[in-house]
């Protein structure tokens, strides 16, 4: 069957918000407009990428650098100068609490911001994970950064476990534990990792896909509660049909 689509974890989980989102996105490819907390978090991922390979070759990062490297980093989050300032120290003093926990754990990283590309059945899985770190010969722990709130983590995390399919199936590797780093607090979590949450991963992977190629594209049951932060919601007859 030749290669029809290719799924990242971000494709899949627009789907499951809302196919008709994904419709949009993907398929229509209007524009899509990310929020500022979107743009922040961009802008935080690639200083985080460089200041991990900095630490990872030298054992550590001068505050100087880190500015220096931040500074470039940065693209502006907002056209409104104070929030967009407000951001970038919150960013830079979050980048820096991060430097000064990580200098040990970064020695053992082996992957930062992996691309991958990888057949499964008719598709193809791609994507980025942010962050492999070695425990013991293969046993790996999978790391994404959040620039949101802490929240719990739970065995069965839809994009963790999608990163830890990428590692079991196709990069030789065994993952044991999964870990969500709040940058933030400066807080990581981890759970430990279930073969079963993987398979289940697997399973709503070729489901989703499924549905994509036989274009399925129906808003799910409760829609409406992604409807007032769908940067769609005014082309969306779907929602605007609901509001009149
Ligand atoms: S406005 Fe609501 S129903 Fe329409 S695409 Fe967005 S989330 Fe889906």
């Amino acid at each position: 069957m030749p290669e029809k689509l290719r799924l990242s974890y971000t494709k899949m989980d627009f789907y499951i918000t809302c196919p008709k989102r994904y419709y949009y996105r993907y398929v229509e490819k209007k524009p899509y407009y990310p929020s500022y907390k979107t743009k922040f978090g961009s802008n935080l991922h690639r200083a985080l990428k460089n200041v991990t390979e900095i630490i990872k070759s030298k054992g550590a990062i001068d505050n100087e650098s880190q500015k220096e490297l931040f500074e470039k980093q940065w693209s502006d989050v907002s056209k409104d100068k104070d929030k967009n300032q407000q951001l970038k120290n919150k960013g830079e003093l979050q980048l820096k609490l991060f430097s000064e926990t990580n200098l040990t754990a970064i020695q053992n990283t082996l992957f930062i911001e992996k691309s991958f590309s990888c057949k499964l059945d008719n598709i193809t899985l791609c994507g980025y994970i942010d962050r492999v770190d070695v425990i013991k010969d293969k046993y790996v722990e999978i790391i994404d950064y959040k620039t949101g709130n802490l929240r719990i983590l739970y065995p069965d995390d839809l994009q963790l476990n999608f990163y830890a399919l990428i590692c079991r199936d196709f990069l030789d590797l065994i993952p044991a534990k999964l870990s969500l780093y709040f940058l933030k607090t400066n807080e990581k979590l981890s759970v430990n990792v279930e073969n079963q949450c993987i398979d289940m991963t697997k399973s709503l992977i070729l489901n989703v896909s499924e549905k994509i190629l036989s274009n399925y594209y129906i808003p799910t049951e409760h829609p409406l509660d992604h409807c007032p932060e769908c940067c769609y919601n005014k082309i969306c007859p779907d929602f605007i049909k609901l509001i009149n």
